[in-house]
């Protein structure tokens, strides 16, 4: 019998975020298709009870928690610990989590010390006669393949943005504590501060409806003859500031302004979409001033409905890579965008 267990950890505010309200679905859907197996939810934070009580409705039969001071901010020493002891308090065989920064980095030690295996990057969890089968995708996007295992514990990492997220209601959880004995050594680290962008000044937004792709084009000569840079920023920046667009790059593009010259000073390889950079998640996306070659679009495998403006009527993005492709120029094109978009609020 499959004992599966849903690993998660309360935010700072002790909510779930919406990552693990999405392994939780997975981890539903499996032991709905499972007969007999068990549905256990381990949760793992300073405090744990407002999280419990938000997915009370869901149909898990046990919540344990590990939780304290200890427990509140993300470290190897005690995440580990406290996922261990909860794998081994639910018994569990099959462990499901959210692929967070804060988990990522200690699913696979845990793993090693329970004689169990993890795999990562997992978009899918099904079952089939008895038989739990998972997806992911390999050489960036471009197979998919579909795996079982027969060792267990066997932890699945799912990719955020890849799951519908549940919607089983709040009510009163009944949570076990469960202790860990922690050495000196598990708490050595500690955070002393944490050092982000201003929130004007953070362009990748994962949940946003549309991924708005900037390519080389905007810093190329245009048929003036000049390039047009102060222009492509004001642009670029307005465009973002009213659709609330998450922003991607082309690489040529991130590399010029990686290169010490003073193209577009927002943008970071972070920004990059490819085979060598992100795999976003959205909707919806518009590419501009971009040529749409291969190892840009493969970067494109999970966006939506794709649009592309680009002056080259030969461009990738016209050989089956995009729904809809503008000829068109983009400075103009995006000017007009921007003004229809500042008579409305969106
Ligand atoms: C191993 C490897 C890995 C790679 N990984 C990545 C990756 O992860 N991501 C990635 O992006 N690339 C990657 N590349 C590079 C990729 O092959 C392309 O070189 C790159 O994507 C080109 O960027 P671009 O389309 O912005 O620039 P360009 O090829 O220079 O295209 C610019 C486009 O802008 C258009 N344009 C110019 N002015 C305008 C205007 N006013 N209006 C509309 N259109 C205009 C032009 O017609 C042109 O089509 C990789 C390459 C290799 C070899």
């Amino acid at each position: 019998m499959e004992v599966i267990l849903i690993l998660a950890h309360a935010e700072a505010d002790g909510s779930l975020a919406k990552s693990a309200r999405e392994a939780l679905h997975a981890a539903a859907t499996l032991h709905k298709s499972l007969a007999g197996s068990k549905f256990v939810i381990g949760l793992v934070g300073e405090n744990v009870q407002a999280a419990a009580n938000s997915i009370a409705a869901c149909t898990a039969t046990r919540y344990l928690g590990v939780t304290g001071a200890d427990f509140a901010q993300p470290r190897y020493g005690t995440d580990a610990a406290a996922a261990e002891a909860i794998c081994k308090a639910a018994q569990a065989t099959v462990v499901v989590a959210p692929a967070t920064s804060r988990w990522a980095r200690v699913l696979a030690g845990v793993a090693q010390r329970l004689g169990g295996r993890a795999d990562t990057h997992v978009t899918g969890v099904s079952a089939a006669d008895g038989k739990i089968s998972v997806n992911r995708w390999y050489y960036r996007q471009r197979m998919e393949s579909s795996q079982t295992r027969t060792q267990r514990p066997w932890i699945l990492g799912i990719d955020p943005g890849s799951q519908t997220p549940c919607v089983c209601g709040a009510g009163n959880a009944s949570v076990e504590k469960i202790s860990v004995n922690l050495t000196d050594a598990a708490t050595r680290t500690t955070i002393i501060g944490v050092r982000e962008p201003k929130a004007d000044a953070q362009t990748i937004r994962p949940d946003a409806k549309l991924l708005f792709v900037t390519g080389a084009g905007w810093t190329k000569k245009q048929a003036d003859g000049q390039t047009h840079l102060p222009e492509a920023e004001k642009i670029i920046l307005d465009f973002l500031k009213k659709s609330r667009a998450s922003l991607g790059s082309s690489k040529s593009l991130v590399d010029q302004s990686g290169e010490g010259q003073a193209i577009l000073p927002f943008l970071s390889h972070l920004n990059q979409v490819g085979q060598t950079g992100a795999t976003p998640r959205h909707p919806k996306g518009l590419s501009t001033c971009c040529h749409g070659e291969e190892p840009h679009t493969v970067g494109w495998r999970f966006i939506g409905e794709r649009r592309a403006i680009s002056l080259d009527p030969n461009c990738g993005w016209a050989r089956g890579k995009a729904d809809v492709l503008y000829v068109a120029d983009a400075f103009k094109v995006m000017m007009k965008v921007n003004e229809l978009l500042a008579t409305k609020s969106i």
